[in-house]
Parts: structure tokens; C-alpha cells; sequence
């Protein structure tokens, strides 16, 4: 089969199978073969390693990752693409196809599967409808993962390493790093998609941490802190908190807490580094225990 990053043949296909996109399924696919080359570069992809691929389209990036990988495993939602598959990707014995939502798929069961329960790369050019859901999913189910190297929209990778107190910064920002040290690997324009999204796009690479970065006792508690504070943003964090119909502290609980760890009281959450939303969840969380 002809390599689809080239857009010729990419349409032979979509052609010769009279394919409809789905808007809904947020398809816009690759065809861009030097973008292709920089997402295997980024995810540092190997014949050791076994990759997941969240929503293969008509298998472009499937295709690159049999070539240098061990084994894939592609997961595509639109039962449409799936006879599409099976010829784009004939020529590979190293790659299964899956007809199945992400977010319901079994991920645990394939990594002990296919990859003895190792962690795995996953790889994607995301649907752009449901991409924090399907990041936020794979590190909250706790699946065992070394990167997850995926193309977003440039304004998401940019919330998504972006440093506190900019613009940008805000409970993504947190979410992410709280699991992963983000990359971008490069930015993509419009013109190397068909068809072409209304958004600049980009590659970013999330290397999970071997280690936690924070200690937290109740990460529900912290992951509170956060989402309340940057949900009223103008307002000072200690006001934040105290409006936030998620918590439930006092205002000399809140204001013990940031005596005892040093914040001023006038701060504004988007100040905080992940370090600190730590340490505060930490410090409510004892002054509760000992009342
Ligand atoms: N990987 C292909 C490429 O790069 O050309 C297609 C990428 S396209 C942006 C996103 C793909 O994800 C589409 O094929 C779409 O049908 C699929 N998709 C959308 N939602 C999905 C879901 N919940 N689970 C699995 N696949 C999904």
C-alpha cells in the first residue's frame, strides 16, 4: 500500500470508498510526510516498543508507526474506516485494528496483553472534540505509560506547558504536570490536514513521571483546590476557595493554611506552582485531621 502521508494518495482512497467525514468524530487527517517523521521522532518510537494509537482515520500514522515499532494496537471509533483499514494497513503483521470508543476500551488489559504490563507509548493525532477528556482518562485510570506523544490544538499544548502566572496557565496546566513533563515538539498549520481543521495544531510529547514530583495525601482535595481557583480567576485564591461550592472550609481555616505555609493573602491562584497547590492541600488536609 501506498504511503497516505502523500495526499495523492490519500484521496485515491477516500475516493475508491466514497468516505464521508464525520464532524462529529473530529476527522481531519495527516497528509504530511515530514509530520509524520517528527511524531515518531518525538514519541523516540523503537522496535522494542508497543504502541497504542487513539483513532487511526484511514491508518496514515498507523502505517509509519508499524514501520518502527513492534507492535500497534489502533483503536478507531467509526466503524466506516474499519474495511479502509484492513487495506491501507494490509501489508503489516504487527498491527491490530480495533472498532471501539477510546474511552471504553480496556486499556489495562492490553498493556498486560502486549506488553507484560510494561509501560507503553501511545500515539495519536486526536480528535480535537474529546482531547483532554482522553489524556486526562489515560492518566487517571493510572495506565502504566512512558509518553504520550499526540497532536492537539496549538492553544491546548500551549495551556498545557505553559508556566505560572502567563495567560495560559490554569488547571490543565496543573493536571498535566502533576503526571507528566510536556514537550512540544513542533507546530503544525492547517495545510497538513484534509481536510484542513479552522485551528493551528500542535505536537506535544508528555514523558510521565518515573517518580511523583509532589507528595499529596488526598489529590482529590488538591485537584479541588485547583478547579476552584482557576474557575473564579479575577478573584483572590483565598476567596476562591471560600466561595467554591466544591470545598467546604472556613475562611480562618483557609487563612490558617496560607499562615502556615507562608501565601500571602491577596494571592491569585494562577500565582501558585503545582508545589505549592500541594503543600496547601497537605496543610488543609492536617488542620481537618487534628480538629
Ligand atoms: N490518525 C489519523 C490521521 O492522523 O490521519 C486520523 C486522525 S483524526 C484527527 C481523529 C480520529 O479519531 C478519527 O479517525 C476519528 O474517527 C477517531 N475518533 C474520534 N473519536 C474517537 C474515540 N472516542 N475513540 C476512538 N477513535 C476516535
Amino acid at each position: 500500500m501506498a504511503d497516505l502521508g502523500n495526499p495523492k494518495n490519500t484521496i485515491e482512497i477516500l475516493n475508491k470508498y466514497k468516505f464521508v467525514f464525520q464532524k462529529k468524530f473530529g476527522q481531519n487527517f495527516l497528509i504530511d510526510t515530514h509530520v509524520l517523521d517528527k511524531i515518531i521522532r518525538a514519541a523516540e518510537i523503537t522496535k522494542d516498543d508497543f504502541v497504542l494509537e487513539i483513532g487511526p482515520g484511514i491508518g496514515t500514522l498507523t502505517q509509519y508507526l508499524c514501520e518502527h515499532a513492534r507492535e500497534v494496537v489502533a483503536v478507531e471509533i467509526d466503524k466506516k474506516l474499519i474495511p479502509i483499514l484492513s487495506e491501507t494497513l494490509s501489508q503489516y503483521s504487527n498491527v491490530t485494528v480495533l472498532n471501539s470508543d477510546i474511552l471504553k476500551t480496556d486499556i489495562n488489559k492490553l498493556v498486560q496483553e502486549k506488553n507484560g504490563g510494561k509501560p507503553i507509548k501511545v500515539v495519536a493525532n486526536l480528535p480535537y472534540y474529546i482531547t483532554t477528556p482522553i489524556i486526562m482518562d489515560l492518566f487517571e485510570r493510572h495506565i502504566p505509560l512512558d509518553n504520550v506523544t499526540v497532536m492537539v490544538q496549538r492553544e491546548v499544548a500551549d495551556r498545557m506547558e505553559a508556566r505560572p502566572g502567563t495567560k495560559n496557565y490554569g488547571a490543565l496546566t496543573l493536571a498535566v504536570r502533576y503526571y507528566a513533563e510536556p514537550y512540544i515538539a513542533a507546530f503544525v498549520p492547517p495545510n497538513c490536514f484534509m481536510p484542513r481543521p479552522n485551528v493551528g495544531s500542535a505536537v506535544i510529547r508528555l514523558t510521565l513521571h518515573k517518580e511523583p514530583q509532589v507528595k499529596v495525601k488526598d489529590e482529590a482535595l488538591m485537584f479541588g483546590l485547583i478547579r476552584a481557583s482557576f474557575n473564579q480567576r479575577r478573584k483572590t485564591l483565598v476567596n476562591g476557595l471560600y466561595n467554591s461550592e466544591e470545598l467546604n472550609f472556613t475562611k480562618d481555616e483557609i487563612l490558617g493554611a496560607f499562615n502556615e505555609i507562608g501565601l500571602s493573602h491577596d494571592i491569585r491562584g494562577e500565582k501558585l506552582s503545582l508545589e505549592q497547590f500541594a503543600h496547601l492541600a497537605n496543610q488543609l488536609c492536617s488542620q481537618n485531621n487534628t480538629d
